[in-house]
């Protein structure tokens, strides 16, 4: 069969690429190995209890543009809840709420996080430091600490060790799915700038109110309506060269020519469809064996009762880090479901083991669940849940669009490791797709920022 672009990979940015190039007027073809789409963030059915679950919580930001025009142009936007409060566990207090108050970014949470327990006041203070030297250094100046870990920056701004462990590992860890003292540091400081300080509307978080797999269903509509087509349940085994340009993709049910193929497949399956002569013919695809991974655990538990009483619960200096309501069934069992990133040291641990550890932490935020025993475990381990943003990534993330000094120029990229600047990221999935799409149809392109907010843009934000 032949197709004007062939799209590999169903996950949010194949399917943002295909959409694009679906409006473009041109055919996509959008090949997935899998019988479903959304990629790391979807969702499956628990053969052991038939419930819809979803891989993993998967969080959107206000910041997240991309990701919501997406949303829009499917039309599920409004499936997604924004939570405008974070709630931090401080036993045996109420949690702490972080909310944007009257003021206007950056300050708009310094209400909030002055009443935090959780600091005290030289904590807080050192933060407000950290804050304010990621202000004036500007957008353009977190490039100076490429090289170097996010928490070489927070030594160098005089963070005490309880502000670091209970205010910026759970944040980082989460955003960047990597501790601060490996992280990459300029992936954390845009977490703060552009994530906190640049817009008061940009940390507010999105959840989607229905199992993730249902944001994707009117893609295959919106395909085939520009005469395209959704093929699930076929994987690419090969992409096809002519030692200049590539034809199309080779895959377990025969050839599927293109004009163009956008690959939107994990870094290591692309280096397996790539021939060496692709190799030797752009340099794009020359480093993808060096990027490495990082893993998250999710964990889903059953309580017969309801324990956990805000939406989410940050767990600061716990070894998990968040904890989310997945809502309470007919017989009154409430759903809750733990997220633990930079889950490394968790990888080995059997569930029975996961499943005493994670309680023991629910134990610890919610009083209600002392003496109770969830009646039902389950762990999705994802050992290559996103890239390792390690110091040195960075130049090992090719760019969507081909090597203007030579290279394949019909072969465009896409996935949340791809040069968009942003950490592993459904926002960097969709970027990523976006950019591929543009630079295949000259049309399109990427959703611009939140504005900056005028006094964040005084303070040197820019
Ligand atoms: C546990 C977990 C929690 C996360 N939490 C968050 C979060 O809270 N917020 C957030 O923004 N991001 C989160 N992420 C990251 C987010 O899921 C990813 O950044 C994003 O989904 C990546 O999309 P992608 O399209 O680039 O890649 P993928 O989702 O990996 O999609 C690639 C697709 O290619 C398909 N494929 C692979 N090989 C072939 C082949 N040979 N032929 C055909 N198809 C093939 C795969 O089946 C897959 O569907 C999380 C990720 C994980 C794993």
């Amino acid at each position: 069969m032949t197709a004007e672009v062939v799209v590999i990979g169903g996950g949010i940015a194949g399917i943002a690429a295909a959409i694009r190039v679906a409006e473009s007027g041109r055919r996509p073809v959008l090949i997935e190995t899998r019988r479903k789409l959304g990629g790391r963030a979807t969702s499956f059915t628990d053969p052991r209890t038939g419930q819809m679950l979803d891989n993993c919580q998967h969080v959107a930001m206000g910041c997240c543009t991309n990701l919501l025009d997406l949303y829009r142009r499917l039309g599920v936007l409004d499936r997604i809840d924004w939570h405008p409060v974070t709630w931090w566990a401080q036993p045996p207090h109420e949690p702490d709420r972080l909310e944007a108050g009257w003021l206007p970014a950056p300050a708009q949470f310094t209400g909030s996080f002055l009443r935090m327990r959780l600091l005290g006041w030289r904590d807080k203070l050192g933060v407000a430091r950290a804050m304010w030297r990621l202000m004036r250094m500007g957008i353009g100046g977190r490039r100076a600490w490429q090289g170097r870990s996010f928490g070489a920056f927070l030594q160098a701004t005089g963070q005490t060790s309880r502000a670091c462990e209970l205010f910026w590992e759970p944040v980082v860890v989460s955003a960047c799915n990597l501790p601060s003292d490996q992280v990459d540091a300029p992936f954390a400081m845009q977490v703060f700038q552009e994530g906190f300080l640049g817009h008061r509307f940009a940390s507010t978080m999105g959840l989607s109110t229905v199992p993730l797999l249902e944001l994707y269903d009117p893609a295959e509509a919106m395909i085939r309506q520009a005469g395209g087509e959704l093929r699930l349940g076929v994987s690419a085994q090969a992409i096809a060269f002519d030692g200049r340009r590539v034809t199309g993709v080779v895959t377990d049910e025969g050839l599927v020519e293109g004009a163009a193929v956008i690959s939107a497949v994990p870094f290591d399956r692309l280096d397996r469809l790539c021939s060496p002569a692709m190799k030797a013919a752009d340099r794009r695809l020359q480093r993808l064996g060096e990027i490495g991974v990082s893993p998250i655990l999710g964990v889903h538990l059953t309580y017969p009762v309801q324990v956990l009483q805000t939406p989410h619960l940050v767990l600061p200096g716990r070894g998990t880090q968040w904890l989310f309501d997945k809502g309470t069934d007919g017989s009154g069992h409430q759903h809750v479901h733990a997220v633990i990133s930079g889950a490394a040291a968790w990888m080995d641990l059997d569930e029975a083991e996961i499943g005493r550890r994670v309680h023991e932490d629910v134990v610890w935020a919610c009083p209600r669940a002392r003496g109770l025993a969830p009646s039902s475990i389950r762990s999705v381990k994802e050992r290559r849940a996103t890239f390792a943003a390690v110091p040195g990534f960075a130049a090992l993330r090719p760019s969507a669009r081909p090597d203007p000094r030579g290279g394949i120029d019909n072969l465009l990229l896409a996935g949340d490791w791809c040069d968009t600047g942003w950490p592993a990221t459904m926002e960097g999935a969709v970027r990523s797709g976006y950019a591929a799409a543009a630079a295949l149809t000259g049309s399109g392109g990427m959703e611009a920022d939140l504005p900056l907010a005028p006094l964040a843009r005084l303070a040197g934000l820019r």
